[in-house]
């Protein structure tokens, strides 16, 4: 019997499938929350009385958070697909925890092709429709007017923006009652759908630069500069000796990209748990420099990849909520991270809202530190190994 550890929180997920053990990332010692919601629940025992497990299906499961429905309906083969790397090695781990192999699944970054054909299609809705509408162009020429589709989500995510999009690129919807908050919408492809040419990144211009930015889909603030991030350009700092930079929740790159121009001699890393993040940081520096030789580029989980004492300087503009869920945790572990890969001397700058108190936060790792700039909502700190 599978039994909860004691002083977590609920790890064991019971649905008409079976229960399984589940974890998020990053792993957290005292984790309160657990590695799936309510719509993960109720699509998980809907989707036990439509598919028939010895039915030889092909299923496509996209934006799953932590692999609650991969892990469920592995013996379904199920292809997985994901923007997030987090949520891909959550579910390798996942999977292993709970004794199953991953051999027959396929998990695939947002960025790669469709290919076959798909019976259902297990859609958790992702936060950004920017990004939902990426994934169903993709889809179109995967399925048919038999492939069932369902959407699932928490109520406050299933906009009328999202029934919109779905009837206008698939076909008819239909709705579930609202179950503890969460929501399916069932989709019937129409006879008649056009096939769209497959999604391209859509890019804007940098003010006061001749850069174009590019960004795929899932990226932060995708349609223009964010206005933290504005600020952030404005301060940068400028150590002409630094020799490796680092870029951390790089985003579209812009960041580590005016760093690169103000430190023609240091050598530049970017760092994202995106997969379209990082494809637009790397199309971003190449366009701007005509090489990509004096940079690299990480789809990783912040610094966890990187060599103790080993940066001369570290940008960062954190993330303040991971998938649905609002929150500082993300960004602390950046700073103990930034911490241990940073050089003596070295530095790490970061913006965030003031509310946020970050400036008491890192000072729980660095002695030094100090405030560069603020205005009425952003603070700018810089702190000293
Ligand atoms: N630097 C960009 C800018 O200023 O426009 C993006 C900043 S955005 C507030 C935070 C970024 O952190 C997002 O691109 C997000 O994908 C990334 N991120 C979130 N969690 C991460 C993690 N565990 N490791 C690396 N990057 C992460």
């Amino acid at each position: 019997m599978i039994v909860n550890k004691k002083s977590d929180g609920e790890v064991i997920l019971r649905t008409a499938w079976g229960c399984f053990e589940l974890q998020r990332l990053p792993k957290r010692s005292k984790e309160l929350l657990r590695a799936w919601d309510a719509a993960d629940e109720y699509l998980l025992n809907t989707v036990h009385k439509i598919i028939k497990p010895n039915e030889d299906n092909n299923l496509l499961i996209f934006n799953d958070s932590f692999g609650a429905l991969a892990v469920t309906l592995h013996d379904l083969n199920p292809c997985v697909v994901s923007d997030s790397y987090l949520s891909q090695t959550a579910t390798r781990l996942n999977l292993a925890s709970n004794k199953l192999a991953e051999t027959k699944m396929i998990l695939l970054n947002s960025l790669e092709p469709l290919s076959g054909y798909f019976d259902y299609v297990l859609i958790k809705a992702p936060k950004t429709h920017a990004f939902l509408e990426d994934f169903l162009i993709r889809l179109l020429p995967v399925i048919d007017i038999k492939t069932q589709i369902i959407v699932a989500g928490m109520v406050k995510t299933l906009t009328a923006s999202v029934w919109k999009l779905l009837e206008k690129l698939i076909g008819n919807t239909t709705t579930s009652l609202a179950k503890k908050k969460a929501r399916l919408i069932f989709v019937k492809p129409n006879s008649q759908r056009n096939i769209l040419t497959l999604p391209k990144p859509i890019y804007y211009s940098l003010e006061n630069t001749n850069y174009s930015l590019c960004n795929y889909a899932n990226i932060f603030s995708r349609e223009r500069l964010d206005i933290g991030t504005r600020f952030l350009l404005a301060n940068l700092p400028y150590l002409p000796q630094v020799k490796n930079i680092v870029d951390l929740g790089c985003g579209n790159g812009v960041i580590g990209l005016m760093l690169a121009e103000k430190h023609p001699q240091a050598r530049l890393h970017f760092v994202d748990e995106s997969f379209m993040a990082i494809a637009s940081a790397q199309e971003n520096f190449e366009r701007a420099f005509n090489k990509s030789d004096n940079a690299q580029f990480y789809v990783t989980n912040a610094l966890s990849e990187f060599t103790l004492e080993s940066m001369d300087l570290i940008v960062c503009n954190p993330p303040f909520h991971q998938q649905n869920t609002l929150g500082d945790q993300i960004a602390l572990t950046m700073f103990q991270q930034a911490y241990k890969v940073l050089k003596k001397g070295g530095q790490l700058w970061v913006i965030g809202n003031r509310h946020l108190g970050y400036h008491q936060r890192l000072k729980k790792y660095f002695q030094v530190s100090k405030l560069v700039a603020s205005n009425s909502k952003f603070m700018i700190i810089s702190t000293i190994k």
